[in-house]
């Protein structure tokens, strides 16, 4: 039941494919680092491989029909894009799904503040986090800022060479002895993740001069206004770009693996559909996975349900019944990634059932936490067709489990896209030290991902 190493098998062709594309993927994650940034380079990608928005097929009153492309932007956080196929909509779509956001530092709306000669700014996490590994590493800010007027600011600080970085101090180990008999969970407290963003007074102030050098920058270098924090989205992610990782570079260590590898190998696979599919093909990028998939860009939200009713519109095909028979009668693949057997902590895992760097793209029947709680535990017929999708088109895939049972547990979009009485297994790429600012990932699982994503795609 073991399965094999992908390099094993590997012709020179396929080891040229597959470095052509781990490059390409590093681009993406180099300028991908919100969900913001992701979506606006999958809407790019998008519109330059022919898809138009819906909201322009909508304007334009457009009839749509096999073979046309159309996308959904869901608030500049979230990405649907639809490749219309031969067979009625009604008849079900192959839909692949992964989430942009990435655990990461968010300012809070009021941040800044002055202490000890320093302007630093209070944060709060989001996704989960161990909070030690987000200290003493260089940062970058990220995001946007909306002001009154309607505009809005971006802000990419701390990823060009000559940039400065930010970052959040941690105590010296010399001083340590107290935080070091703490628990790992409890020695650094999420309050206590503040960012040190400056350090010079401004010359001629009293009163908070550092804090006064920090607003003094941001007025003149971005025309923001304190007050205008009240509505930033402004996150501190790692500084740097991602790179090739052991000698034999067969690795990327970078930020945002979870879930930008699986979202960048289901983009590259819809991109690749260049004739008219038998099934629709359906591509989402989603936001707010991280926190339990809320909001209007996280997967609960209704972007998917109403973009098809749309489209069966557009097509003159329109009913409520419709909608509900294209979900229904859809098939997906929830692509997230799965945690890969780590050998400095091989009790956190049960061997026959660990998802291994290098052995493919991951199927996981199940996530969850305890008895499967929470989870989507997909149906033997479907993963039977899976079986037979991957084999029929040559892909190195495995089998996982999250780790040892009871050990904790994950979640992921599967669930609530099965809402709909659609088949829904997990698929993904296996990451080591996954939610860390720097996680790592196999060439070789992103390569089987992605033919892997094509050829469900494809499946008639
Ligand atoms: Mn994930
Ligand atoms: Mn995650």
């Amino acid at each position: 039941m073991e399965r094999p190493n992908a390099w094993k098998n590997y012709r020179k062709t396929e080891i040229k494919k597959a470095e052509a594309l781990a490059e390409a993927y590093k681009r993406f994650l180099d300028c991908g680092k919100t969900e913001r940034e992701c979506t606006a380079y999958a809407v790019n990608t998008l519109e330059q491989a022919g898809y138009i928005s819906l909201d322009r097929a909508l304007a334009e009153k457009k009839k749509l029909k096999a073979g046309d492309k159309v996308y959904v932007n869901q608030m500049n956080k979230a990405v649907v894009a639809f490749c219309l196929g031969k067979k009625p909509l009604e008849d079900g779509m192959n839909i692949v799904g992964a989430h942009i956001d990435s655990p990461r530092i968010d300012l809070k709306q009021n941040p800044f503040y002055e202490d000890a000669g320093f302007a630093l700014a209070d944060t709060h996490y989001y996704g989960g986090i161990k909070k030690y590994q987000w200290t003493a590493r260089p940062m970058a800010l990220h995001g946007v800022v909306a002001k009154k007027d309607g505009s809005l600011v971006n802000i990419c600080i701390g990823e060009k060479e000559s940039d400065p970085v930010v970052g959040i101090s941690d105590l010296l180990i010399h001083l340590s002895k107290e935080q070091s008999g703490k628990t790992l969970g409890e020695a650094i407290t999420g309050e206590s993740l503040d960012l040190i963003l400056a350090g010079k007074p401004l010359a001629g102030e009293e009163k908070e001069p550092v804090l006064a050098q920090l607003l003094t920058i941001l007025r003149e270098e971005y025309g923001i206004e304190e007050e205008d924090m009240i509505s930033a989205e402004i996150e501190a992610v790692p500084a740097g770009k991602a790179r090739d990782f052991g000698l034999d570079r067969s690795m990327i260590i970078g930020y945002g693996h979870d879930d930008r590898s699986c979202a960048f190998a289901e983009l590259q696979a819809l991109l690749e559909i260049r004739t008219v599919p038998e099934r629709t093909c359906c591509g989402m990028l989603v936001d707010k996975e991280e926190i339990g998939s809320v909001g209007a860009t996280g997967m609960r939200a209704n972007f998917l349900e109403n973009a098809v009713a749309e489209i069966l519109n557009l097509m003159g095909m329109y009913s409520e019944l419709s909608v509900r028979r294209a979900l229904r009668n859809s098939q997906m693949l929830s692509c997230d990634v799965s945690a890969g057997f780590d050998p400095l902590y091989a009790s956190a895992f049960e061997k026959k059932n660990s998802a291994y760097l290098g052995r493919g793209v991951c199927y996981n029947k199940f996530t969850g936490s305890g008895g499967k709680s929470g989870s989507n535990d997909a149906n033997a017929e479907f993963i039977g067709k899976i079986r037979r999708i991957m084999d029929q088109n040559r892909i190195c895939w495995q089998t996982a489990e999250l780790g040892r049972v009871d050990l904790g547990g994950g979640g992921t979009i599967a669930y609530i896209c099965a809402l709909y009485g659609m088949e829904v297994i997990d698929s993904g790429i296996a990451v080591l030290n996954m939610h860390a600012p720097m996680e790592i990932i196999s060439k070789a699982d992103l390569y089987e991902a992605e033919k892997a994503y094509k050829a469900f795609m494809l499946e008639a």
